[in-house]
């Protein structure tokens, strides 16, 4: 197998590109993807401050590596959601990787911020632990982004979690999650901060290679609540259709964001109000954070 680009040995083939790349072109067409990424949904400007949301993981380390490489100013966001040993290890290595970058890097404790950490709040509200964690986290990345003067949040979505969503999305016609999957979305309100996904182009594996050509170390276990996530079920279903047909997620993302997404977007817009407690944009009177920081507080 040779290298598309030079003719040297390859050391990774891409079936759903029909190519197969060396190690520096593949990470020169890794940094293409992102970069086509950003331009493509204008996620940021050149003299913007991103925020880089890090979970010590491949993808959003390899995020970040790539927006460094690329002399983009940036400081990483890392949420301590007390997750036992998987928090203590994943913190450690995005500490480990913004030392080494001469990075910042901003912590903060979900225990804190709530009252719990996320197995505790997990057993309060007896639902998945997916939905409180992935709520505040949601929440905190917006609220830190704001009071330090960020306007742009990035986040490591990949393809393979990108397409997942929108499985998962359309095997339920939730047409209000189908309108909101985008790479980029935009501040909709003067308290909300713009959110992008500039590895939206590229897939789990590709993402891993980068991170082990760039020798970047991360934290390979996932986190224990992920096994059983109904998205990792929509993950395993299209690994079985990528498999027989590769470029198969690629067509089913980039091709609803291209063809049908427009066919979603909703006119009537849902109007936005500021929390009464703290401030932060909901479509109630009291948003979903604090109302959960109020159950934990009751049931301690
Ligand atoms: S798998 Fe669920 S609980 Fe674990 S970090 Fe992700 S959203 Fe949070
Ligand atoms: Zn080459
Ligand atoms: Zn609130």
């Amino acid at each position: 197998m040779k290298c598309r680009k030079c003719g040297d040995r390859a050391v990774l083939e891409l079936r759903r590109h029909n190519a197969a790349f060396c190690a520096a072109d593949f990470v020169d067409f890794f940094r293409n993807q992102v970069r086509e990424a950003i331009r493509r949904y204008r996620m940021f400007e050149r003299d913007e401050h991103v925020l880089v949301a890090v979970s010590g993981g491949k993808d959003s380390l390899a995020l970040w590596d790539v927006l460094l490489e690329d002399g983009y100013r940036t400081s990483g966001l890392y949420l301590d959601l007390g997750i036992f040993d998987y928090s203590v290890e994943s913190h450690a290595k995005c500490e480990a990787f913004a030392a080494a970058h001469g990075a910042e890097l901003i912590v903060v404790r979900v225990t804190e911020e709530i009252g719990a950490p996320i197995p505790v709040i997990k057993d309060v509200t007896r639902r998945p632990p997916c939905s409180g964690c992935g709520l505040s986290k949601r929440y905190l990345m917006n609220r830190v982004a704001l009071e330090r003067g960020f306007s742009v949040v990035a986040t490591g979505h990949n393809l393979d979690d990108e397409a997942a969503t929108l499985f998962g999305s359309v095997m339920h016609w939730q047409t209000e999650a189908l309108s909101r999957q985008s790479p980029a979305l935009a501040s909709t309100h003067p308290k909300l901060v713009r959110r992008v996904k500039p590895l939206y182009r590229l897939s789990e594996r590709e993402t891993a290679a980068y991170a082990f050509l760039r020798a970047i170390d991360y934290i390979v276990d996932e986190c224990p609540f992920a096994k059983g996530a109904t998205s990792i079920a929509h993950k395993e279903t299209l690994n079985r259709m990528e498999d027989a047909s590769p470029g198969a997620k690629h067509n089913f993302l980039l091709g609803f964001l291209d063809r049908a997404r427009p066919a979603f977007e909703r006119v009537d817009a849902v109007p936005l109000n500021e929390c009464a407690r703290c401030g932060q944009v909901t479509t109630g009177t009291v948003c979903a954070f604090c109302k959960l920081a109020e159950r934990v507080k009751r049931a301690g």
